[in-house]
């Protein structure tokens, strides 16, 4: 049995390779049953980009405990270090009776590798997560902060253009304004 210190030691990720590497060695070691959800793009190596999940507990369970990471791809760096931890201190031995456990590795695998908040169309996925059907409330003073909280690139990633662009800024100018006052 580890503890908490030596189960947080080594866990977070150094990039999304590394880090779905390591979600599919810990979960698979622990005797999860996986499933991968492939994206359409590469990573900025190349890589295969996914969203993978691992499912502990029974198949009949009256409830399903979810542990994700990364819909804010970036974010996943500190995320998905915390869920190896939880598989590293065995969460999934400590089920209660009728709860099955589930981890989501990458909901934004895109965002993920190429560390951003948004995914390739440059969507937030949970700003943007809106019922589309009813009326959109609006705010007008959101356009001018959108270039500090989805700057086009965080780092190089493919020349795919953004299909819902956020107002056209170069990353140094959304830099500029993103300066205190
Ligand atoms: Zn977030």
């Amino acid at each position: 049995m580890i503890g908490h210190r030596e189960a947080l030691s080594g866990s977070f990720p150094v990039d999304y390779a590394a880090s779905r590497l390591a979600f599919l060695q810990l979960s698979s070691a622990r005797g999860a049953k996986t499933a991968c959800f492939t994206h359409p793009e590469r990573g900025p190596s190349g890589e295969l980009l996914a969203t993978d999940v691992a499912r502990f507990g029974p198949e009949d369970a009256e409830s399903l405990l979810i542990v994700s990471s990364g819909t804010h791809g970036i974010e996943a760096l500190c995320a998905a270090g915390i869920q190896a931890a939880l598989l590293k201190l065995g969460m999934q031995a400590k089920l209660p009776g009728g709860v099955a456990l589930l981890f989501v590795h990458a909901l934004n695998p895109y965002g993920f590798a190429y560390l951003r908040r948004t995914n390739e169309d440059n969507v937030d996925l949970n700003r943007n997560f809106l019922d589309h059907s009813g009326s959109i409330q609006t705010t007008p003073s959101i356009p001018k902060y959108i270039p500090c909280s989805c700057p086009k690139s965080g780092m190089a990633h493919p020349a795919r253009q953004p299909k819902h662009a956020s107002p056209a800024t170069s990353p140094s100018g959304a830099r500029e304004r993103c300066k205190p006052p």
